[in-house]
């Protein structure tokens, strides 16, 4: 079983992934964190993540850069969305996160193409979204302990760049295949939302069987 997880940041998309992993048993690849990992290392380069040659030299990493908390910063984060523009930056990245996706007994990927492109045929597509004012809050209380409306609003207007960034691109836009079930998380508890996650997965699941 393939279950694809796709959605803009911090909409909640990682925790119900992880939670469906745990849910099924089956093993989990966060790809944000690919993309993290080349945006950073492009960074400790002294490149420009905008540039298309700076950019795919720095695809080649060693794994241990995965658990680097450098990966976790929205730095990090900004140089990834600006890096995963370049068509040959995803072309290096697709058959890690393909073979990923079709290793016997199944995968659950997280991303923002995985139901488009790295595995179009899964089994089950989440789309998970939340609004941008709840998205900023939730990433920024991560950082910050009681963040002041100036400071949500600015990581707002830099979540939405990243967006129009991600949904705007040419190759492999963030925007939910067609077949995939849509769960907006805005209203919902983390547990609220891993229970309707579980609850859409299996619906479709169901209807195949
Ligand atoms: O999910 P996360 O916020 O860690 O992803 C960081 C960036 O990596 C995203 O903004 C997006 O530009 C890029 N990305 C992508 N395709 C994926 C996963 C992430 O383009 N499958």
């Amino acid at each position: 079983m393939i279950i694809a997880v796709d959605g803009p940041a911090a909409s909640g998309k990682g925790t119900i992934a992880k939670a469906l992993a745990d849910h099924y048993g089956l093993p989990l690849l966060d790809t944000g964190l690919l993309y993290r990992a080349v945006g950073v290392q492009v960074l400790r380069h002294h490149g420009d993540p905008a540039n298309a040659a700076d950019a795919l030299a720095a695809c080649v990493f060693e794994d241990d850069l995965l658990a680097d908390s450098m990966l976790r910063t929205a730095e990090a984060g900004d140089a990834a969305s600006k890096a995963s523009v370049h068509p040959a930056v995803r072309a290096a990245l697709l058959e890690r996160q393909r073979s990923f996706a079709n290793q016997p007994g199944g995968a659950i990927l997280d991303g923002r193409d995985i139901g488009t492109v790295i595995a179009p045929q899964a089994d089950a597509k989440l789309y998970v979204t939340a609004s941008a004012r709840v998205r900023a809050e939730r990433r920024i209380k991560e950082f910050l302990a009681n963040p002041d409306e100036a400071a949500i609003l600015a990581y707002q207007k830099e979540l939405e760049a990243r967006d129009e960034r991600d949904m705007n691109r040419a190759d492999a836009p963030l925007r939910p295949a067609d077949d995939a079930l849509l769960l907006d998380t805005s209203d919902l508890t983390i547990d609220a939302a891993v229970q309707q996650a579980i609850r859409l997965v299996e619906t479709r699941i169901s209807r195949q069987q």
